[in-house]
């Protein structure tokens, strides 16, 4: 594999802001065709990495591809495959939907059909209307039409449903799903954890200006420590047999465990053998933002 086969390669990317070292040795890699997502907490180094990775701004030290080009070089042979949407962008407010999307459409060789665009920024109902007109989430969705307009291979999604209520969120995530289907990479920041489980093949979180984790949603939450949690509570007085691994947990009993199967049944068989009643009992898989808080947490510790 060559730096230039992935739809974003990065090894050893640094960038220092005068002795603010704000990405520090980062590697990364974005198969084509995969929805991937760069968590952090503020202040972490995603808005530099990923203007980095769109030739926004220069790098202090490191190799990069993306779609086989350098980005610092600048290239309209890159930009034309490249689509962005920044979390503020400015269109002449004047301009219907249509208008806008024609216009950027004319800028480019190959440009996606315009009402096609509309309709997979969700707009179709709105396209006669003045973008001044338009809501705040319809808005954003604007700017997505305009990041879609020349038919890119390789979308900059940034936080791209803040501000958006929930239904208008889970027809964004349709969207991106839908642009999948045709085959588009999709680069996506967020700090919304059930957006990045919901939409990305695989994600990355960064702390600190380095890379602490990376892999599926899976893996990740496999990978840190015991993936499900067990909650319970007991009359007064009752301690669950030791094999179960319980601890008091406020005013109920925890079990973490990688084997949820034997841990419920040493709990139940206990129960069920002593007669001791079971209140409230519940068995979660440790979400995302669970393992993301621990390790923006960890990472914060170690600093
Ligand atoms: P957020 O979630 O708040 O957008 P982020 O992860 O995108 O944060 P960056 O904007 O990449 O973080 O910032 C990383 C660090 O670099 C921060 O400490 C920030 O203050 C600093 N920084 C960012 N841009 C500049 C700049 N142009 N000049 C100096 N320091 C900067």
């Amino acid at each position: 594999m060559t730096l230039a086969d992935a739809a974003i390669d990065l090894r050893g990317l640094r960038k220092t802001y005068g002795s603010l070292e704000a990405v520090r040795g980062i590697d990364l890699r974005v198969e084509r065709g995969e929805v991937f997502a760069l968590l952090g907490p503020n202040g972490a180094g995603k808005t530099t990495t990923v203007e980095i990775l769109e030739g926004h701004r220069t790098r202090t030290a490191g190799e990069i591809s993306v779609l086989g080009h350098d980005p610092g070089r600048n290239e309209p042979a890159l930009k034309r495959r490249v689509g962005i949407v920044l979390q503020q962008t400015g269109v002449d407010l004047y301009l219907t939907v249509r208008e806008v999307v024609e216009m950027i459409a004319g800028y480019y060789p190959a440009p996606r059909d315009v009402d096609e665009v509309i309709g997979l920024a969700g707009l179709t109902e709105q396209r006669d209307q003045r973008v001044k007109k338009l809501s705040g989430g319809q808005r954003r969705r604007v700017d997505l039409a305009v990041a879609l307009a020349g038919d890119p291979e390789l979308l900059f999604l940034d936080e791209p449903t803040t501000g958006f209520d929930p239904s208008a969120r889970r027809q964004a995530w349709e969207t991106v799903r839908g642009l999948t289907a045709l085959g588009k990479t999709i680069f996506l920041t967020t700090h919304f954890m059930d957006e990045a489980q919901a939409l990305a093949d695989r994600l990355a979180i960064i702390a600190d200006g380095q890379i602490v984790a990376s892999g599926t949603a899976d893996e990740l939450i496999g990978a840190t420590s015991a993936a499900t949690r067990i909650r319970f509570r007991l009359p007064d007085g009752a301690i669950p047999p030791d094999a179960a691994g319980a601890r008091v947990a406020g005013s109920a009993w925890e079990i973490e465990t990688d084997a949820p199967t034997r841990a419920l049944n040493l709990l139940t068989g206990w129960a069920l053998e002593t007669e001791t009643p079971i209140g409230d009992l519940e068995v979660n898989r440790r979400s995302l933002e669970d393992v993301y808080l621990q390790l923006t947490a960890d990472a914060e510790a170690t600093e």
